[in-house]
Protein backbone atom coordinates (compact mmCIF):
# COMPACT_ATOMS: atom_id res chain seq x y z
CA UNK A 1 0.00 0.00 0.00
CA UNK A 2 1.57 3.37 -1.16
CA UNK A 3 0.39 7.23 1.01
CA UNK A 4 -0.17 9.81 -1.35
CA UNK A 5 -0.87 13.32 -0.24
CA UNK A 6 -1.82 15.73 -2.86
CA UNK A 7 -2.10 19.63 -1.49
CA UNK A 8 -4.70 22.34 -2.42
CA UNK A 9 -2.77 23.55 -5.32
CA UNK A 10 -2.46 20.08 -7.23
CA UNK A 11 -6.17 19.95 -7.00
CA UNK A 12 -6.68 23.72 -7.38
CA UNK A 13 -8.50 23.63 -10.34
CA UNK A 14 -10.22 20.86 -12.97
CA UNK A 15 -7.44 20.49 -14.90
CA UNK A 16 -4.96 19.70 -11.96
CA UNK A 17 -7.35 17.41 -10.77
CA UNK A 18 -6.85 15.66 -14.26
CA UNK A 19 -3.00 15.35 -13.41
CA UNK A 20 -3.52 13.99 -10.28
CA UNK A 21 -6.01 11.17 -11.58
CA UNK A 22 -3.11 10.48 -14.13
CA UNK A 23 -0.13 10.03 -11.47
CA UNK A 24 -2.53 8.02 -9.42
CA UNK A 25 -3.27 5.85 -12.13
CA UNK A 26 0.18 5.25 -13.31
CA UNK A 27 1.51 4.16 -9.97
CA UNK A 28 0.95 0.35 -9.46
CA UNK A 29 -0.82 -1.12 -6.41
CA UNK A 30 -3.04 -0.18 -4.22
CA UNK A 31 -2.94 3.28 -2.62
CA UNK A 32 -4.59 5.38 0.29
CA UNK A 33 -4.84 8.62 -1.70
CA UNK A 34 -5.08 11.88 1.03
CA UNK A 35 -6.08 15.69 -0.49
CA UNK A 36 -6.44 18.78 0.96
CA UNK A 37 -9.18 21.57 0.19
CA UNK A 38 -9.08 23.65 -2.98
CA UNK A 39 -6.38 26.10 -2.50
CA UNK A 40 -8.15 29.42 -1.26
CA UNK A 41 -10.89 27.35 0.31
CA UNK A 42 -9.98 26.91 3.94
CA UNK A 43 -8.67 30.41 3.97
CA UNK A 44 -11.83 31.29 2.76
CA UNK A 45 -13.97 29.12 5.86
CA UNK A 46 -10.98 30.41 8.06
CA UNK A 47 -12.66 34.52 7.22
CA UNK A 48 -16.31 32.72 7.09
CA UNK A 49 -15.78 31.84 10.59
CA UNK A 50 -13.87 35.12 11.87
CA UNK A 51 -16.98 37.27 10.28
CA UNK A 52 -19.15 34.67 12.42
CA UNK A 53 -17.53 35.57 15.29
CA UNK A 54 -17.49 39.44 14.84
CA UNK A 55 -21.09 38.64 14.44
CA UNK A 56 -21.22 40.04 10.74
CA UNK A 57 -23.66 37.27 9.18
CA UNK A 58 -23.91 39.50 5.91
CA UNK A 59 -20.72 39.39 4.88
CA UNK A 60 -19.96 35.84 6.14
CA UNK A 61 -23.07 35.02 3.62
CA UNK A 62 -21.36 37.06 0.88
CA UNK A 63 -17.81 34.85 1.28
CA UNK A 64 -19.87 31.74 0.91
CA UNK A 65 -21.30 32.90 -2.22
CA UNK A 66 -18.02 33.67 -3.41
CA UNK A 67 -16.77 30.29 -2.42
CA UNK A 68 -19.72 27.83 -3.99
CA UNK A 69 -18.89 29.89 -7.26
CA UNK A 70 -15.14 28.31 -7.02
CA UNK A 71 -16.87 24.80 -7.89
CA UNK A 72 -18.68 25.73 -11.09
CA UNK A 73 -15.43 24.87 -13.25
CA UNK A 74 -15.18 21.42 -11.74
CA UNK A 75 -18.62 20.71 -12.31
CA UNK A 76 -18.48 21.85 -15.91
CA UNK A 77 -15.08 20.11 -16.80
CA UNK A 78 -14.66 16.79 -14.84
CA UNK A 79 -17.75 14.66 -15.85
CA UNK A 80 -18.95 13.21 -18.76
CA UNK A 81 -21.85 10.97 -16.88
CA UNK A 82 -24.40 13.50 -16.10
CA UNK A 83 -25.57 11.15 -12.43
CA UNK A 84 -21.91 11.83 -11.05
CA UNK A 85 -22.01 15.91 -12.23
CA UNK A 86 -25.62 15.21 -10.68
CA UNK A 87 -24.76 13.77 -7.40
CA UNK A 88 -21.64 16.09 -7.19
CA UNK A 89 -23.60 19.23 -7.60
CA UNK A 90 -26.01 17.57 -4.69
CA UNK A 91 -23.28 16.82 -2.23
CA UNK A 92 -21.58 20.71 -2.66
CA UNK A 93 -24.84 22.30 -2.16
CA UNK A 94 -25.74 20.00 0.70
CA UNK A 95 -21.85 21.42 2.28
CA UNK A 96 -22.93 25.21 1.46
CA UNK A 97 -26.44 24.50 3.23
CA UNK A 98 -24.28 23.00 6.28
CA UNK A 99 -22.22 26.02 6.22
CA UNK A 100 -25.43 28.40 5.77
CA UNK A 101 -26.84 26.34 9.14
CA UNK A 102 -23.07 26.74 11.14
CA UNK A 103 -23.26 30.59 9.74
CA UNK A 104 -26.66 30.69 11.54
CA UNK A 105 -25.84 29.25 14.84
CA UNK A 106 -24.26 31.23 17.99
CA UNK A 107 -20.47 31.09 17.38
CA UNK A 108 -18.29 29.13 19.31
CA UNK A 109 -14.73 27.40 19.08
CA UNK A 110 -16.87 24.03 17.80
CA UNK A 111 -18.73 26.23 15.04
CA UNK A 112 -14.85 27.26 13.77
CA UNK A 113 -14.12 23.46 13.67
CA UNK A 114 -16.81 22.45 11.86
CA UNK A 115 -16.39 25.41 9.62
CA UNK A 116 -12.74 25.29 8.38
CA UNK A 117 -12.78 21.20 7.22
CA UNK A 118 -15.64 21.91 4.52
CA UNK A 119 -13.41 22.28 1.86
CA UNK A 120 -11.80 18.88 2.16
CA UNK A 121 -15.21 17.03 2.42
CA UNK A 122 -15.84 18.73 -1.18
CA UNK A 123 -12.35 18.02 -2.62
CA UNK A 124 -12.75 14.98 -2.26
CA UNK A 125 -15.85 14.37 -3.01
CA UNK A 126 -15.51 15.51 -6.87
CA UNK A 127 -12.43 13.54 -7.19
CA UNK A 128 -13.75 10.17 -6.32
CA UNK A 129 -16.72 10.95 -8.54
CA UNK A 130 -14.15 12.10 -11.00
CA UNK A 131 -12.43 8.99 -10.98
CA UNK A 132 -15.24 6.98 -10.56
CA UNK A 133 -16.11 8.76 -13.94
CA UNK A 134 -13.31 7.94 -15.64
CA UNK A 135 -13.96 4.20 -14.74
CA UNK A 136 -11.93 3.46 -11.93
CA UNK A 137 -12.61 1.23 -8.88
CA UNK A 138 -12.63 3.90 -5.88
CA UNK A 139 -13.85 3.99 -2.65
CA UNK A 140 -14.02 7.20 -0.20
CA UNK A 141 -13.13 6.85 3.28
CA UNK A 142 -14.51 9.44 5.49
CA UNK A 143 -11.33 10.70 7.89
CA UNK A 144 -13.65 11.69 10.67
CA UNK A 145 -14.89 7.81 10.78
CA UNK A 146 -11.39 6.74 11.56
CA UNK A 147 -8.60 9.15 12.37
CA UNK A 148 -8.80 10.78 15.33
CA UNK A 149 -6.65 12.64 18.95
CA UNK A 150 -5.89 11.85 22.05
CA UNK A 151 -6.79 13.48 25.94
CA UNK A 152 -3.34 15.48 24.74
CA UNK A 153 -4.50 16.27 21.08
CA UNK A 154 -2.20 13.95 19.97
CA UNK A 155 -2.76 11.19 17.47
CA UNK A 156 -4.13 8.43 18.65
CA UNK A 157 -2.06 5.58 16.50
CA UNK A 158 -3.64 2.98 18.02
CA UNK A 159 -6.53 3.48 17.53
CA UNK A 160 -6.68 5.05 13.96
CA UNK A 161 -5.05 1.55 12.91
CA UNK A 162 -7.33 -0.37 14.18
CA UNK A 163 -10.42 1.66 12.47
CA UNK A 164 -8.62 2.23 9.49
CA UNK A 165 -7.95 -1.38 8.92
CA UNK A 166 -11.06 -2.30 9.65
CA UNK A 167 -12.24 0.46 7.03
CA UNK A 168 -10.05 -0.95 4.24
CA UNK A 169 -11.30 -4.81 5.05
CA UNK A 170 -14.62 -3.90 3.95
CA UNK A 171 -13.64 -2.95 0.52
CA UNK A 172 -11.26 -4.44 -2.24
CA UNK A 173 -11.17 -1.11 -4.18
CA UNK A 174 -7.73 -0.81 -5.62
CA UNK A 175 -7.82 3.31 -4.62
CA UNK A 176 -8.80 4.85 -1.53
CA UNK A 177 -9.51 8.53 -1.24
CA UNK A 178 -9.67 10.33 2.11
CA UNK A 179 -10.03 13.53 3.51
CA UNK A 180 -6.08 15.41 4.99
CA UNK A 181 -6.81 17.70 7.77
CA UNK A 182 -9.45 16.27 9.26
CA UNK A 183 -10.06 14.31 12.53
CA UNK A 184 -12.10 13.90 15.39
CA UNK A 185 -10.99 14.59 19.27
CA UNK A 186 -10.74 12.36 22.36
CA UNK A 187 -14.32 14.13 22.93
CA UNK A 188 -15.80 12.57 19.67
CA UNK A 189 -15.93 16.47 17.81
CA UNK A 190 -15.46 16.90 14.72
CA UNK A 191 -11.59 18.97 14.56
CA UNK A 192 -8.66 19.14 12.95
CA UNK A 193 -4.79 19.21 12.85
CA UNK A 194 -4.16 22.77 12.03
CA UNK A 195 -3.93 24.62 8.93
CA UNK A 196 -1.18 22.85 6.42
CA UNK A 197 -1.86 19.83 8.28
CA UNK A 198 -3.00 17.06 5.40
CA UNK A 199 0.75 16.30 5.00
CA UNK A 200 0.64 15.44 8.78
CA UNK A 201 -2.63 13.25 7.90
CA UNK A 202 -0.83 11.46 4.85
CA UNK A 203 2.33 10.55 7.45
CA UNK A 204 -0.17 9.06 10.28
CA UNK A 205 -1.68 7.18 7.93
CA UNK A 206 1.77 6.39 6.09
CA UNK A 207 2.63 5.34 9.34
CA UNK A 208 -0.31 3.30 11.29
CA UNK A 209 -0.47 1.51 7.55
CA UNK A 210 3.44 0.33 7.41
CA UNK A 211 3.16 1.96 3.95
CA UNK A 212 6.07 1.57 1.28
CA UNK A 213 6.92 5.05 1.25
CA UNK A 214 4.50 8.13 1.39
CA UNK A 215 4.78 10.38 -1.15
CA UNK A 216 3.68 14.31 -0.51
CA UNK A 217 2.69 15.59 -4.21
CA UNK A 218 3.15 19.38 -3.87
CA UNK A 219 3.85 22.06 -6.42
CA UNK A 220 7.74 22.31 -5.89
CA UNK A 221 10.40 19.42 -6.56
CA UNK A 222 11.48 18.58 -3.51
CA UNK A 223 12.70 20.36 -0.51
CA UNK A 224 15.44 22.96 -1.75
CA UNK A 225 19.03 23.75 -0.20
CA UNK A 226 18.42 27.40 0.23
CA UNK A 227 14.95 29.59 0.35
CA UNK A 228 13.45 29.88 -3.53
CA UNK A 229 11.97 32.85 -2.84
CA UNK A 230 14.94 35.10 -1.76
CA UNK A 231 18.02 32.99 -3.41
CA UNK A 232 18.14 32.75 -7.01
CA UNK A 233 19.39 29.27 -8.62
CA UNK A 234 18.48 27.00 -5.38
CA UNK A 235 18.11 23.47 -6.35
CA UNK A 236 15.97 20.48 -4.57
CA UNK A 237 17.18 18.01 -2.15
CA UNK A 238 17.70 14.38 -3.28
CA UNK A 239 17.95 12.81 0.46
CA UNK A 240 17.69 13.87 3.75
CA UNK A 241 18.03 12.45 6.96
CA UNK A 242 14.40 12.90 9.45
CA UNK A 243 16.27 15.10 11.45
CA UNK A 244 17.22 17.10 8.91
CA UNK A 245 13.99 17.30 7.35
CA UNK A 246 12.27 18.45 10.51
CA UNK A 247 14.72 20.83 11.40
CA UNK A 248 14.09 21.90 7.33
CA UNK A 249 10.51 22.12 8.07
CA UNK A 250 10.35 23.39 11.82
CA UNK A 251 12.68 26.35 10.71
CA UNK A 252 11.02 27.55 7.31
CA UNK A 253 11.04 25.67 4.43
CA UNK A 254 7.30 25.66 3.50
CA UNK A 255 7.32 22.70 1.78
CA UNK A 256 6.44 20.10 4.35
CA UNK A 257 4.04 20.70 7.81
CA UNK A 258 6.80 20.44 10.92
CA UNK A 259 5.48 17.59 12.98
CA UNK A 260 4.50 15.65 10.00
CA UNK A 261 8.01 13.89 9.79
CA UNK A 262 7.23 12.75 13.64
CA UNK A 263 5.04 9.81 12.52
CA UNK A 264 7.18 9.09 9.76
CA UNK A 265 10.00 8.77 11.77
CA UNK A 266 9.01 7.24 14.85
CA UNK A 267 7.71 4.18 12.28
CA UNK A 268 10.51 4.28 10.08
CA UNK A 269 8.54 4.94 6.67
CA UNK A 270 10.02 6.65 4.23
CA UNK A 271 8.51 10.15 3.29
CA UNK A 272 9.39 11.59 -0.52
CA UNK A 273 8.14 14.63 -2.22
CA UNK A 274 7.12 15.21 -5.49
CA UNK A 275 6.28 17.56 -8.35
CA UNK A 276 2.56 16.98 -9.05
CA UNK A 277 3.78 19.55 -12.04
CA UNK A 278 7.05 17.57 -12.94
CA UNK A 279 6.13 13.41 -12.20
CA UNK A 280 9.27 11.86 -13.80
CA UNK A 281 11.15 13.93 -11.03
CA UNK A 282 12.97 12.33 -8.33
CA UNK A 283 11.92 14.72 -5.58
CA UNK A 284 13.48 14.68 -2.41
CA UNK A 285 13.68 11.21 -0.58
CA UNK A 286 13.63 11.56 3.64
CA UNK A 287 14.31 8.52 5.56
CA UNK A 288 16.59 6.98 7.95
CA UNK A 289 19.67 7.50 5.56
CA UNK A 290 21.76 10.70 5.66
CA UNK A 291 24.52 11.63 3.28
CA UNK A 292 27.28 13.57 2.48
CA UNK A 293 28.66 16.12 4.78
CA UNK A 294 28.80 19.62 5.06
CA UNK A 295 25.79 22.24 4.58
CA UNK A 296 23.13 20.89 2.98
CA UNK A 297 20.23 23.18 3.49
CA UNK A 298 19.44 26.64 4.84
CA UNK A 299 15.92 27.47 6.25
CA UNK A 300 14.40 30.84 7.21
CA UNK A 301 11.98 31.41 9.74
CA UNK A 302 10.22 35.13 10.17
CA UNK A 303 8.19 36.79 12.81
CA UNK A 304 10.46 35.79 15.31
CA UNK A 305 10.64 37.48 18.24
CA UNK A 306 13.61 37.48 20.86
CA UNK A 307 13.26 38.01 24.85
CA UNK A 308 16.29 38.82 26.46
CA UNK A 309 16.46 38.52 30.53
CA UNK A 310 19.13 40.10 32.58
CA UNK A 311 19.25 38.88 36.20
CA UNK A 312 21.69 39.82 38.88
CA UNK A 313 20.21 36.70 41.10
CA UNK A 314 21.11 34.34 38.09
CA UNK A 315 24.68 34.12 39.57
CA UNK A 316 25.53 31.04 40.89
CA UNK A 317 22.03 30.40 40.91
CA UNK A 318 20.13 27.13 40.09
CA UNK A 319 16.57 26.82 39.46
CA UNK A 320 16.48 30.12 37.53
CA UNK A 321 15.82 28.61 34.55
CA UNK A 322 13.34 26.44 35.53
CA UNK A 323 11.15 29.62 36.67
CA UNK A 324 11.69 31.50 33.83
CA UNK A 325 10.52 28.18 31.28
CA UNK A 326 7.52 27.87 33.81
CA UNK A 327 6.19 31.07 32.57
CA UNK A 328 6.70 29.92 28.64
CA UNK A 329 4.79 26.72 30.08
CA UNK A 330 1.78 28.30 31.77
CA UNK A 331 1.17 30.40 28.67
CA UNK A 332 1.82 27.25 26.20
CA UNK A 333 4.34 29.15 24.47
CA UNK A 334 6.82 27.05 23.22
CA UNK A 335 10.85 28.58 22.93
CA UNK A 336 12.66 27.61 19.47
CA UNK A 337 16.04 28.97 20.28
CA UNK A 338 18.24 29.45 23.48
CA UNK A 339 21.17 31.10 24.69
CA UNK A 340 22.65 31.90 28.18
CA UNK A 341 25.49 33.68 29.99
CA UNK A 342 26.18 34.10 33.21
CA UNK A 343 24.15 37.05 34.22
CA UNK A 344 21.47 36.92 31.17
CA UNK A 345 19.08 34.29 28.93
CA UNK A 346 18.18 35.23 25.30
CA UNK A 347 15.25 32.94 24.11
CA UNK A 348 13.20 33.03 20.92
CA UNK A 349 9.66 32.79 20.71
CA UNK A 350 7.63 32.43 17.32
CA UNK A 351 4.17 33.31 18.85
CA UNK A 352 3.30 36.17 20.59
CA UNK A 353 0.04 35.72 21.60
CA UNK A 354 0.51 35.96 25.31
CA UNK A 355 3.57 38.10 24.80
CA UNK A 356 2.21 41.06 27.35
CA UNK A 357 1.37 38.12 30.19
CA UNK A 358 5.10 36.40 29.54
CA UNK A 359 6.81 39.89 29.96
CA UNK A 360 4.88 40.55 32.73
CA UNK A 361 5.49 37.50 34.61
CA UNK A 362 9.23 37.34 33.48
CA UNK A 363 9.97 40.91 34.63
CA UNK A 364 9.85 39.73 37.93
CA UNK A 365 13.12 37.88 37.49
CA UNK A 366 15.15 40.38 36.09
CA UNK A 367 15.59 43.16 33.42
CA UNK A 368 13.75 41.96 30.29
CA UNK A 369 14.54 43.44 26.78
CA UNK A 370 12.07 42.65 23.79
CA UNK A 371 13.62 42.63 19.62
CA UNK A 372 10.28 41.67 17.60
CA UNK A 373 10.76 41.15 13.80
CA UNK A 374 13.99 38.79 13.72
CA UNK A 375 14.85 36.00 11.97
CA UNK A 376 15.82 32.65 12.54
CA UNK A 377 18.33 31.21 9.95
CA UNK A 378 19.08 27.38 10.16
CA UNK A 379 21.52 25.70 8.51
CA UNK A 380 21.30 22.08 8.58
CA UNK A 381 23.76 19.11 7.09
CA UNK A 382 24.87 16.08 8.48
CA UNK A 383 27.41 16.12 11.87
CA UNK A 384 27.63 20.20 10.84
CA UNK A 385 28.09 20.59 13.98
CA UNK A 386 31.43 18.85 14.17
CA UNK A 387 32.46 19.80 11.31
CA UNK A 388 36.20 21.80 11.37
CA UNK A 389 36.31 24.92 10.18
CA UNK A 390 32.53 25.25 9.14
CA UNK A 391 32.14 27.84 12.03
CA UNK A 392 34.42 30.19 10.80
CA UNK A 393 33.22 29.59 7.40
CA UNK A 394 29.65 30.45 8.57
CA UNK A 395 31.26 33.63 10.48
CA UNK A 396 33.79 34.94 7.64
CA UNK A 397 30.66 35.50 4.85
CA UNK A 398 28.71 36.99 7.58
CA UNK A 399 30.76 39.37 8.72
CA UNK A 400 29.66 42.75 8.54
CA UNK A 401 25.71 40.60 9.91
CA UNK A 402 24.77 41.65 13.01
CA UNK A 403 23.97 38.30 14.63
CA UNK A 404 21.77 38.80 17.50
CA UNK A 405 22.18 34.59 19.01
CA UNK A 406 24.09 31.60 17.91
CA UNK A 407 22.59 28.18 18.72
CA UNK A 408 25.71 26.03 18.30
CA UNK A 409 25.88 21.79 18.75
CA UNK A 410 22.40 21.56 20.20
CA UNK A 411 21.85 18.65 17.28
CA UNK A 412 24.81 17.41 15.59
CA UNK A 413 22.83 18.42 12.31
CA UNK A 414 21.97 22.08 12.67
CA UNK A 415 23.35 25.68 13.21
CA UNK A 416 21.13 28.46 14.05
CA UNK A 417 21.34 32.67 13.73
CA UNK A 418 19.04 34.67 15.06
CA UNK A 419 19.20 38.17 12.91
CA UNK A 420 16.92 41.01 12.27
CA UNK A 421 14.87 40.27 9.19
CA UNK A 422 15.98 43.37 7.48
CA UNK A 423 19.22 41.50 7.10
CA UNK A 424 17.16 38.31 5.60
CA UNK A 425 17.92 38.42 2.02
CA UNK A 426 21.92 39.39 2.61
CA UNK A 427 22.20 36.26 4.99
CA UNK A 428 21.28 33.59 3.03
CA UNK A 429 22.51 35.21 0.02
CA UNK A 430 25.86 35.29 1.51
CA UNK A 431 25.41 31.63 3.06
CA UNK A 432 24.66 30.28 -0.03
CA UNK A 433 28.29 30.77 -1.19
CA UNK A 434 28.98 27.91 1.13
CA UNK A 435 27.85 25.16 -1.03
CA UNK A 436 30.24 22.70 -1.72
CA UNK A 437 29.95 22.79 -5.58
N1 LIG B 1 -6.78 22.65 3.88
C1 LIG B 1 -5.98 22.80 5.07
C2 LIG B 1 -5.23 24.11 5.02
O1 LIG B 1 -5.33 24.84 4.05
C3 LIG B 1 -5.07 21.65 5.28
C4 LIG B 1 -4.01 21.46 4.22
O2 LIG B 1 -4.16 21.91 3.09
O3 LIG B 1 -2.99 20.83 4.52
O4 LIG B 1 -4.56 24.44 5.95
MG1 LIG C 1 0.58 22.19 2.44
Amino acid sequence: MKVLKFGGTSVGSPERMKQVAEIISNIKGRKLVVLSAVSGNTNKLVSISEKCEMGDKTSALGLLKELREVFNPFLDQLYEKKELREDTEKYIDQVMDDIEGLIDQPYSPQVNKMMVVQGELISTRMFTNYLKDRGEDVTLLMAQNFMTLDENDEPDMVMIEKKLEHLLSKTTSKVLITQGFITRNAAGGIDNLKRGGSDYSATIIGSVLKSDEIQIWTDIDGMHNNDPRVVEKTFPLAKLSFEEASELAYFGAKVLHPTCIVPAQQFGVPVRIKNTMAPAANGTLISDVSEGGGIKAIAAKDNITAIKIKSSRMVMAYGFMRRVFEIFEMYKTPIDMITTSEIAVSLTIDNNEHLPEIEREISKYGKVEIDKDQTIVCIVGDDIAEKRGLGKQIFKVLDDVPIRMISFGGSRNNISILIDSSHKKTTLQRLNGLFEK
